[in-house]
């Protein structure tokens, strides 16, 4: 015996192979329940009645059960999903407002059994073993009472006063598909998956209220026509569609109440004030339920399918007389896309919920947006009809409905093509590296956020490059062949793509592959061209670079003088050669012209036919006005500004800027001239040009979160250049901390005096190199950061690395280490804090420039500056008191005072006294108290005092208000520190005396 099992076993593989794919299955399920609302409890008792076939060729042992109102409780697996991502809604409810569902009296094959609870604590899922096992063919009867309650805090479902939105509500029987028993706990990533089966609902209610519900009322009054608000309208009930229902119903039918039953279904005694409805489904996976006594009735008709929307009262103008409407146009389209609605009615629903759920033959939209409607609506068919396990692969109903609803609103509704806008958002969250396979399993994505990302955003952009592979014919031809053969079944990704490539005659694999199943990178690029007279015409051979792990067919297109020609590449080898015929003369090879490749860097597709012949990238030039910076998805945006600034070595300073980037994150190069025109004093006066040229993001260096910089420059004096690397990333794209780490090696050298301030500048040349860490992130109430630095440099002149004074050392060492904190203490009431602490030491002290300065950033920070860096500048000026944050921070100080080693803390309390949102100048405006306190140690004598940096502290308000011109937000800061401990450091020199005195300073930028 065990020998022939042995055989049996070795035999079976091979076997299966021969066979092909296993011949699909699926369970059948009836439920019959009966249920009573209780009110005011809002609780809903019922018993059930589950008969199940098993029509799996596997032998059943256990059944289990979904109870997935337990999820919206305490201690659930979606309470904690929801709190390690910072949302807190169910962890915090108390009884009665959380959500429960219990069993009890569970008898399966007549036999009572025990519940167990395989996920616990979490209890959405309850299994029992069968008291015999279930062989393939045979079917068992499930009886169960249960209760339900839904949360004040609606998710999907939810109640508020007398408005119950039943959803996933009742005891539900898990799926067993090829996979096994689909014992899933509902988490917040994923949503459901049911077994196929009818449904007799008896529900016993208060008299008053209005129900909506999957199936169709079959006897008593869901309170339809008393709600009617459309009276030329009389209400359908649709009870025609299933014929077969009549004999199993007594009483009088629907929209009028008596004495109604199912055949067969044990009868309960109905309490007075109560009434009974009646509702029958068929080839459903759920049964949803929703019922508040003041909502409205509007129905209408498509085709053969009944339109009901109820909607709440102050809806008049909103739902009133459009709902219908719009539901009607959402089943034509989707009608016309994939075949006929394969149920009898739909209901759309006003719910608590914003947003919007799916469920068979029902809607629970939190607006009646045609959008929304069109999307919720399309899960009829992809999740609803077309059933997919949606915590499997969610892109099969979220990606499928909204490329659906995309194709909507291009066709329909005529709107912009928003393939564009899609495609962009996916690019950057590919390039940013936060893209994970489509098809993964809903709860492994790294966290909510990415997972709508992936299985709506870039599941949408799949089906819109299967469209792009396939064309639009072809597409349409697909969805009708997948809906006609799937419907009212299991379908997964591979039945999809089954289904995709019989029609279109097209191996997919490499498309589905890749797009499901990695996360590649699409770059394909012009390699060489050649073109020659033929005949009449002309023919271009492009040869075709595949410089990504991507593979995408693309559109290789010439533009020739009078016509342009477009060929087809399958896109996989490395390198392909391409023959693109034209009648007239080529002028320029573009590849993938419509952006449909996915291409991440369009920048090597274009040759252009001139005198030498070349690969140049596109380029758009505008004029650029310093606030707002294009971007751009398919060329480099350049712009032009000029500039003109003032100094006293220089005089007035005119120059021109230019400016580019690509996508917003690639080639931010800066190029800047100016010339010096000479300054008033004959000694002093300078005529000189000057440049700044910084590369930033090469797009051949690219690596998600990482940045490059690299800078030379002549201005004003000096010369140097630096190369940096930056790296920063937030562990996810919207929550928890955010990391930093940089390194940079910076020369500036000076050679021309008459452009500093020697309380800035010593007459040396300084090579630093630079390390620094960063951490960002928000605990509790807290938003807190900190930052250190850490590097060194040598000082050298002309004679090489000599001192130029008597207590300046070679090198030195240079550390600065910040920390702050932020919080709301109370409404419209903000505290923030920083302690700081710099140090800027050889053995003995490190050149001024790069001292640690009491009042602001050191001289280095202020280069890039054309208001600050230079002696006589705008903002320099003694009567122009303006602060540039940075250093100890005592900000009613003199920007040239430092010293070799400084701590400091710094305080503010915020009060917002105006919030204007919608404007762009002063939308907020408030005002502060705020203390600066900072210890020098060591160093030179100060020239103010004649001594060491010692303890300085200062106090006073301010007014602050936040603007935002283009792209641009920042601050205006008005402070007035009336006390400064060390009066003879003041930045007003018409406050040099009092500790006590009128002080002020500005900013546009804020203190810390
Ligand atoms: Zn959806």
């Amino acid at each position: 015996m065990l020998t022939l099992l042995a055989l049996a076993l070795a035999i079976a593989p091979s076997d299966t192979l021969r066979r092909g794919p296993a011949p699909y299955w699926q369970q059948r399920v009836a439920y019959d329940i009966s249920a009573r609302l209780e009110e005011p409890l809002g609780v809903l008792r019922g018993t059930q009645h589950i008969l199940y076939v098993n029509n799996s060729p596997d032998t059943l042992r256990s059944f289990a059960l979904h109870l997935h109102l337990n999820a919206f409780r305490p201690g659930s697996a979606w309470s904690d999903a929801d709190s390690v991502e910072g949302r807190r809604r169910f962890n915090d409810l108390k009884d009665p407002d959380y959500a429960s569902n219990h069993v009890s009296n569970v008898r399966i094959m007549g036999q009572p059994v025990t519940a167990i609870y395989p996920l616990a604590p979490d209890s959405t899922i309850v299994r029992f073993q069968l008291p015999a096992p279930l062989a393939p063919g045979d079917s068992m009867v499930i009886e169960t009472e249960w209760d339900a309650r839904l949360s004040t805090v609606a998710r999907r479902q939810g109640r508020r006063g007398r408005h119950y939105d039943f959803a996933q509500w009742y005891p539900k029987v898990v799926v067993y598909d090829q996979y096994g028993w689909e014992e899933h706990p509902l988490v917040p990533a994923g949503e459901f998956y049911g077994e196929f089966g009818s449904f007799r609902v008896q529900l016993d209610v208060p008299e008053d209220q209005v129900l909506g519900a999957t199936g169709v009322p079959v006897c008593g009054d869901p309170g339809w026509s008393g709600a009617n608000q459309d009276k030329s309208r009389a209400v359908e009930y649709g009870v025609d569609a299933y014929p077969g229902i009549a004999q199993q119903v007594s009483g009088p039918g629907p929209g009028q109440n008596g004495a109604c039953a199912f055949a067969g279904m044990r009868a309960t005694e109905l309490s007075p004030g109560y009434k009974r409805v009646l509702w029958y489904a068929e080839s459903v996976h759920h049964f949803a339920l929703t019922m508040a006594p003041d909502y409205r009735y509007e129905g209408g008709r498509f085709q053969k399918t009944l339109v009901h929307v109820l909607y709440q009262p102050g809806d008049e103008k909103s739902w009133g007389g459009v709902a219908v409407k719009r539901t009607e146009i959402a089943l034509n389209w989707l009608g016309q896309l994939f075949g006929p609605f394969a149920w009898p009615q739909i209901t759309n629903v006003h719910r608590i919920d914003g947003g919007g759920t799916e469920f068979p033959m029902m809607i629970m939209d939190g607006s009646a947006s045609q959008g929304l409607i069109v999307h919720e609506l399309g899960h009829n068919y992809t999740m609803g009809i077309l059933a997919n396990n949606e915590w499997r692969e969610g892109w099969l109903d979220e990606g499928f409905t909204s490329f659906q609803s995309s194709w909507f609103s291009e066709v329909v509704e005529k709107a912009k093509d928003t393939y564009a806008g899609n495609e962009a958002n996916v690019l950057q969250l590919d390039l940013g590296g936060w893209s994970e396979p489509v098809s993964l399993i809903s709860d492994k994505y790294s966290d909510f956020v990415v997972y709508n990302q992936m299985i709506y955003s870039k599941g949408e952009l799949f089906l819109q490059q299967l469209r792009y592979v396939v064309g639009d014919s072809v597409m349409h031809e697909i969805l009708q062949t997948y809906y006609a053969r799937w419907q009212m079944k299991h379908v997964d990704g591979a039945r999809f793509q089954a289904v995709a490539e019989e029609v279109s005659r097209m191996d997919l694999g490499p498309l589905f592959g890749q797009w499901l199943h990695g996360t590649p990178m699409f770059d394909y690029a012009v390699g060489k061209v050649q073109r020659r007279q033929q005949g009449d015409g002309w023919v271009t051979r492009v040869q075709v670079l595949r410089k990504g792990d991507g593979m995408m067919p693309v559109d290789v297109a010439v533009i020739a003088e009078t016509d342009t020609a477009i060929v087809r590449t399958d896109g996989l080898a490395p390198k392909a050669w391409v023959e693109v015929t034209t009648r007239s003369e080529p002028k320029e090879v573009l590849i993938d012209p419509t952006v449909h490749a996915h291409d991440w860097n369009m920048l090597n597709n274009r040759y252009r036919f001139t005198l030498f012949g070349k690969r140049s990238p596109p380029v758009t030039n505008y004029f650029d006005t310093w606030f707002s910076e294009p971007e751009s998805r398919d060329h480099v945006e350049r712009g032009f500004m000029p500039a003109a600034w003032y100094n006293t070595a220089g005089g007035l300073v005119i120059g021109a800027r230019a400016r580019e980037n690509y996508l917003g994150m690639f080639e931010e190069n800066q190029l800047l001239l100016s010339y010096n025109l000479g300054g008033p004093g004959d000694d002093a006066s300078v005529k000189e040009f000057d440049y700044f040229l910084r590369l930033k993001n090469p797009v051949w260096l690219r690596a998600p979160s990482q940045s490059q910089r690299l800078e030379v420059f002549r201005t004003e004096g000096r010369w140097g250049g630096l190369l940096g690397w930056d790296w920063s990333r937030r562990d996810h794209l919207t929550f928890g901390p955010t990391r930093s780490a940089g390194v940079s090696l910076r020369l500036v050298d000076i050679d021309n005096t008459a452009f500093l301030d020697p309380q800035q500048y010593i007459d040396v040349g300084i090579v630093e190199l630079m390390t620094d860490w960063g951490i960002r992130n928000r605990v509790g109430k807290w938003q807190l950061g900190g930052k250190l630095s850490l590097g060194g440099g040598l000082v050298f002149n002309r004679d090489g690395l000599a001192a130029v004074q008597p207590d300046l050392d070679e090198f030195y060492f240079r550390g600065e280490i910040e920390g702050t904190a932020r919080r709301e203490l109370a409404k419209k009431l903000t505290f923030a804090g920083r302690l700081y602490g710099g140090v800027a030491v050889g053995a003995h002290t490190a050149a001024k420039q790069r001292q640690i300065y009491l009042s602001s950033s050191d001289p280095f920070a202020q280069l890039y500056n054309p208001f600050l860096r230079s002696e006589g500048s705008l903002l320099v000026l003694d009567d122009v008191p303006y602060q540039a944050p940075g250093g100890a921070g005592v900000r009613a100080a003199d920007f040239r005072i430092s010293g070799p080693a400084l701590i400091a803390a710094n305080v503010e309390l915020e009060r917002t006294m105006l919030v204007r949102q919608k404007s762009k100048l002063f939308s907020r405006v408030s005002l502060a108290a705020f203390g600066d306190a900072a210890q020098g140690i060591g160093g030179p004598d100060q020239l103010a005092t004649g001594e060491a940096l010692g303890f300085v502290a200062d106090a006073g308000l301010g007014v602050r208000a936040n603007h935002r011109i283009g792209k641009t937000s920042f601050m205006t800061r008005f402070d007035f520190p009336f006390y400064l401990s060390e009066p003879a450091y003041s930045r007003n020199d018409f406050a040099q005396d009092d500790a006590f005195a009128f002080r002020w300073l500005f900013s546009v930028q804020a203190a810390f």
